[in-house]
């Protein structure tokens, strides 16, 4: 959990528009785009665009409200669009908390009651 943030991590890549995106969101403090590898359809990715926490117990309260507005922002825009029964949202922390990108995260994950979740 206290290794430094690795600025070559995918969603820097990202941000840096080094690897494309699927962008659903985007303003001065936030990013939001579609997991490449989605557990259900629609389902988002937010990041912060300023802030290099790698998890949750690193970024600045200021910037989590940041990022937790956008998410319930896209949280709205992707129920509007998709109709979901439901959605999930996920975070991981750390590789033993299911962690695989070192940039803090927040999953929007769109649930149907008959469809279970992928991976
Ligand atoms: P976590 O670190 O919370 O386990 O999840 C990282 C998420 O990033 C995974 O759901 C994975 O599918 C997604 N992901 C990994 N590489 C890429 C990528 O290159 N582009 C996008 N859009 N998503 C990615």
């Amino acid at each position: 959990l206290h290794a430094a943030y690795d600025p070559s991590n995918i969603f820097a890549k990202i941000l840096r528009g080094e690897i494309p995106a699927v962008k659903v969101w985007e303003d001065d403090g936030v990013l939001a785009f579609m997991d490449v590898f989605p557990q259900s359809e629609g389902h988002v990715l937010v990041i912060s665009k300023t802030s290099t926490a790698r998890n949750l117990l690193e970024v600045e309260p200021e910037t989590l409200a940041t990022l937790t507005a956008a998410v319930q922002r896209t949280a709205r825009a992707v129920v509007g669009a998709l109709s979901p029964e439901g959605f999930s949202i996920m975070q991981f922390n750390g590789e033993a908390g299911g962690q695989t990108v070192f940039h803090l995260h927040v999953h929007i994950i769109p649930r149907w009651a008959d469809r279970p979740m992928k991976g």
